[in-house]
């Protein structure tokens, strides 16, 4: 399932895989200037590759290795003989998706194992006719986790980064602590308009960032105090979500409340 949107001179494509009519999960991939940014996941990439059909492609970025971003890159190269910019971390999964990046059952049935691709390693700059952009270094979501700003306009291509709402449940093996951080990065960017992986462009950015960081920092300071006077993960998640959501089981625990205070807990940093 493929929906398009145009806001100003950037493309916007929202891929899902569809089931009954229904896209499953959406990720986005942005078009601009010439560039590609995102790649969406491998049920979705015969789609995107027809809507892009027409445009110059001068280039891909990768925000980050997750097989929902990269699965277009392989066709891509294919058609227009482009390279794939990503952080250096993310360049081995690109070449060997299976090998580096083995995916779960709910992983597989929502976006399948991306087509292996070359990669070449991000500098501090992407360069369009008519865009810098600047690499912003934003790992916590992943470790190669990165966005794209532009300056002068004021855009920022945050992948997944930023993902708007209050989180209940999380991955294991996303350390949330960074993602504050980042977050954090982003935030003083003070950008105009803000491009995420998934969901909606954000018109007020720096406002619902510094929220979400609020969010996050309260509830981490909760947990890390109750963890301190030594409650369990499980029995904290248990105080502050009650049982786990249907995605807790969907993904057999893996995306779990539990996973969210074992984040806090087990990546803890020097706050207070
Ligand atoms: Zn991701």
């Amino acid at each position: 399932m493929i929906q398009f949107e145009q806001i100003g001179e950037i493309r916007k494509y929202r891929l899902a895989r569809s089931i009954l009519g229904r896209g499953l999960y959406f990720t986005a991939c942005y078009w601009i200037d010439g560039l590609v940014v995102d790649t969406g996941c491998a049920h979705t990439l015969d789609e995107l590759v027809s809507a892009l059909d027409g445009l110059p492609i001068n280039g891909i970025v990768n925000t980050h290795g997750h097989e929902d971003h990269i699965a277009a890159n392989a066709a891509l190269q294919a058609k227009y003989g482009v390279k794939a910019l990503a952080h250096p971390l993310t360049l081995p999964v690109l070449l060997a998706p299976r090998e580096k990046q083995p995916l779960q059952l709910y992983r597989r049935i929502m976006w399948g194992y991306p087509a292996p691709s070359m990669g070449s390693a991000l500098g501090n700059k992407v360069e369009t006719e008519h865009h810098r952009f600047e690499v912003i270094y934003t790992p916590g979501h992943s470790p190669d986790h990165i966005c794209l700003y532009e300056p002068e306009k004021g855009w920022i291509f945050t992948g997944d980064a930023y993902i708007g709402g209050k989180d209940r449940a999380l991955r294991q093996d996303y350390d949330i602590w960074q993602i504050i951080k980042s977050l954090k990065k982003i935030a003083q960017l003070n950008p105009s308009l803000l491009f995420p992986g998934s969901g909606s462009v954000r018109k007020h950015p720096r406002e619902e960032i510094l929220e979400k960081i609020e969010y996050l920092e309260e509830m981490g300071n909760r947990i890390l105090t109750l963890h301190r006077e030594g409650v369990g993960d499980r029995q904290i998640s248990g105080r502050f979500f009650g049982r786990e959501m249907p995605i807790a089981y969907f993904t057999m625990g893996h995306f779990s409340g539990k996973n969210l205070v074992r984040s806090y807990t087990v990546n803890r940093v020097g706050i207070n």
